[in-house]
């Protein structure tokens, strides 16, 4: 037993990775969870087929027409997956040959990118945003050799900012007959007029990502989407796993998919979205915050005055927040969820009473 090395059955890449810093594996204690870009309230679903007995169909009829309804695409355009993760999953394994193949994604941005096509041995280019958080177009098109996939998250996590249209319109021009570009939209319902799904008729080379965790208040549901024309949703389908949607996950998501389910989201959206507005000036206002930047998300990126480590000090007070200092370029910021208002309040007391400290 003790010869036994587990190191020396494991893949290289698997033995260096660090896995994803997800908010629940970070983890914390308290009363105020603003970490995970969660939406503040639960909604109450019922599940209602009593066939668990029987395999789930690899993608429910019902589940892609009520999605693509909603999303306003065709059918064949789409493809259910375990969260907008494993979409980011699916792409990197079905396009991406190991050692060889490589992504772009452009920090500061979302984690999982990086992760997964290090999981996969895939070689990874990390072009740096320009000053503003856009897109610095002319280095991407620079390095796209060997480049399969380059990822946009739109609005970006944790920024807030929405990339430009244009630059991602002469993105797909640039990659036209080389990559794929997959557009994240995790946070397009707190910005719908943004989204790119109008564009798939032009351009075969984009991909688009979704999902029910956020504005959708269904994190723990694991389900998302895949967008695109269907010769690449017809690549995702053919890797993905037999029976990969558990029923009662099909059977929930429609639900909340149906129009009376849509409509209690937008408006939720809309509240959401007034009190980020009322939140970041409140922030704005105290002598610790050197800027609240603009979001298009249901979070705020705030950079506070270098002297004290508030992220830690909340911490231990119980209010959860994400620290965003180990990002490129976003020393002392701090990202946070919007919540309810009583929880947005406890931010604002609690720093308020740092500061008198
Ligand atoms: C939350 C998030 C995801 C993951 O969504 P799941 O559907 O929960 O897997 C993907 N992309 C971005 C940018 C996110 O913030």
């Amino acid at each position: 037993m003790n010869t036994f090395d587990i190191n020396k059955l494991l893949r290289n890449n698997i033995r260096q990775l660090s896995p994803y810093q997800s908010a629940r594996r970070i983890g914390g204690q308290g009363q105020v969870w603003l970490n995970a870009n969660e939406f503040p309230y639960p909604r109450s679903y019922q599940w209602q087929q009593n066939t668990l007995h029987r395999y789930p169909k690899p993608q429910s009829e019902l589940l892609i027409n009520a999605y693509a309804n909603y999303a306003n695409i065709k059918p064949d355009q789409l493809i259910v997956t375990r969260g907008a993760d494993e979409a980011i999953d699916l792409l990197i394994k079905a396009f991406c040959d190991p050692n060889q193949d490589s992504v772009i994604y452009c920090p500061p941005t979302y984690g999982m990118y990086e992760i997964c096509a290090k999981t996969y041995g895939v070689k990874c280019k990390s072009i740096a945003t320009l000053a503003n958080w856009q897109l610095d177009l002319s280095a991407i098109e620079q390095q796209l050799d060997s480049v399969k996939l380059v990822f946009v998250c739109r609005p970006n996590n944790p920024t807030g900012n929405t990339v430009e249209a244009i630059t991602i319109k002469h993105l797909l021009e640039i990659t036209k007959q080389k990559a794929l570009v997959v557009v994240d939209e995790a946070y397009i319902e707190f910005t719908p007029t943004q989204t790119l799904t109008t564009w798939l008729n032009s351009y075969p080379n984009l991909v688009i990502l979704r999902t029910l965790s956020k504005a959708f208040a269904l994190a723990g549901l694991r389900c998302g989407f895949a967008i695109a024309n269907s010769a690449v949703i017809d690549v995702l389908t053919k890797i993905s796993a037999p029976y990969a949607l558990p029923t009662p996950v099909i059977d929930i998501a429609v639900e909340a998919l149906s129009s009376a389910a849509i409509k209690i989201m937008q408006q939720q959206v809309k509240q959401i979205n007034e009190l980020k507005q009322q939140f970041a000036d409140q922030l704005n206002a105290l002598s610790c915050v050197q800027q609240v930047y603009p979001s298009d998300g249901n979070y705020l990126l705030v950079r506070f005055n270098t002297e004290s480590n508030i992220f830690k000090q909340l911490w231990q007070q119980g209010i959860i927040l994400r620290d965003q200092h180990q990002q490129l370029g976003l020393e002392n910021c701090i990202r946070i969820t919007i919540g309810t208002g009583d929880e947005c309040a406890t931010v604002i007391q609690a720093l308020k009473q740092l500061a008198k400290e």
